[in-house]
C-alpha cells in the first residue's frame, strides 16, 4: 500500500492577510488528519502560499528536497505555472493529496558551481548579468569545447519549467519538462567583426556541462541570479552549469498539464 504523506509545512509571507488565509488552511488540514510541522525538515509535503515567486522561494528555502511533494497555492486571481491550486478551492488540494495513488510530476533543476566550490540549484534559471552600464565578456564552453566568446549584457540558463519565464521574454523556446535539458539564451550580445556569438538560444542535453568563464577584461562583477534571488558573491571567475540529479515533485492533476498551462497563460 502506498505510504500516506501527512506532514505538511506551510511556506508563506507572515503578513496579516496571508496568515489569516493560512489559519483556515491549517484548520482544514487538521480535519483531514494532517500534521502541521514547523520545521520543513520534518515535512513530506511542502505547500507555498502566494504566487510563482513564493513557490520558487519555498523550494529554495527548504533546500530543493527531492524526497517530498511540493504544492503551490495561489492567492492571486488566477492559477500560475507553479500554483496548481487556488486558495478558494482547497477541497481540490485535499482531494489530490489524500488520494492514495497521488500521481507525481517531476520538474528538472539545474546545478551551478562557482569557481569549483560553492554550488546551488535553480528551478527556473540561473542568470548572469552585467551590474554596471558596461558590457562584460565571457568565454562559453560546452563540455571542454570553446564554443564562443560572448560580449553583452548577460546570459540566462533555464530549466524546462523556467523556459516560460525570463527565458521566454528573450525569445527562448518553450521546452517540455519531460525533456531533461538546459537552455542557454543571450541577453543583448554584441555581434560585429570582433565578437561573434550564435545569436539564437540553444538547448543542451542533460549530459552536457556548460562553462562560463568571465574574462578579467572590463566588468567582471556580474550579478548572478538564482531564480528570484541574487547571489551575494562578488568576484567570480567561472560558472559550471549542468542539469542536476534533483527533481522537484509536484502533484499531477487532470487538465493541468504543462502544455495546458502554456495555453492558458499565453494563448
Ligand atoms: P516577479 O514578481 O518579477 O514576477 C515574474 C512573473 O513571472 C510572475 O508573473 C510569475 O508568475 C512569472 N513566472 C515565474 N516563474 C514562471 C515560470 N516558470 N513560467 C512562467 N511564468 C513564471 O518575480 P517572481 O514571481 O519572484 O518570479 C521570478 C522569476 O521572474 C525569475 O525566476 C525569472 O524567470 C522571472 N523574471 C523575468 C524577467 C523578464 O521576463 N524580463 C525578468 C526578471 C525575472
Amino acid at each position: 500500500m502506498a505510504e500516506r504523506r501527512n506532514n505538511i509545512y506551510f511556506f508563506y509571507k507572515r503578513d496579516e492577510k496571508t496568515s489569516a488565509q493560512v489559519k483556515s488552511l491549517i484548520d482544514l488540514a487538521n480535519e483531514h488528519e494532517f500534521n502541521i510541522v514547523n520545521d520543513y525538515r520534518n515535512a513530506n509535503i511542502i505547500v507555498s502560499i502566494g504566487g510563482d515567486g513564493a513557490f520558487l522561494q519555498a523550494v529554495r528555502k527548504t533546500g530543493f528536497r527531492d524526497d517530498c511533494l511540493y504544492a503551490g497555492i495561489s492567492t492571486h486571481n488566477s492559477l500560475s505555472f507553479y500554483c496548481d491550486f487556488h486558495i478558494d478551492d482547497i477541497d481540490k488540494m485535499i482531494e489530490a493529496i489524500t488520494n492514495e495513488r497521488v500521481e507525481v510530476r517531476k520538474y528538472p533543476t539545474i546545478q551551478v558551481t562557482i569557481d569549483n566550490s560553492t554550488s546551488f540549484y535553480c528551478l527556473n534559471e540561473c542568470s548572469i548579468r552585467s551590474s554596471i552600464i558596461k558590457t562584460f565578456v565571457m568565454d562559453v564552453f560546452i563540455d571542454e569545447l570553446h564554443f564562443e566568446t560572448f560580449r553583452g549584457d548577460g546570459m540566462i540558463v533555464a530549466t524546462p519549467t523556467g523556459s516560460t519565464a525570463y527565458n521566454k521574454s528573450v525569445n527562448g523556446a518553450v521546452v517540455d519538462p519531460l525533456l531533461p535539458c538546459i537552455q542557454v539564451s543571450e541577453l543583448a550580445s554584441i555581434n560585429n567583426n570582433h565578437y561573434r556569438t550564435l545569436g539564437s538560444s540553444f538547448i543542451l542535453s542533460g549530459k552536457r556541462k556548460l562553462t562560463l568563464k568571465i574574462s578579467p577584461e572590463g566588468n567582471h562583477y556580474p550579478i548572478i541570479g538564482m531564480d528570484n534571488e541574487a547571489l551575494s558573491i562578488r568576484h567570480i571567475e567561472k560558472l559550471d552549469i549542468s542539469l542536476s540529479d534533483k527533481v522537484i515533485k509536484t502533484v499531477k492533476l487532470k487538465d493541468n498539464s504543462f502544455w495546458q498551462k502554456v495555453k492558458r497563460t499565453f494563448l
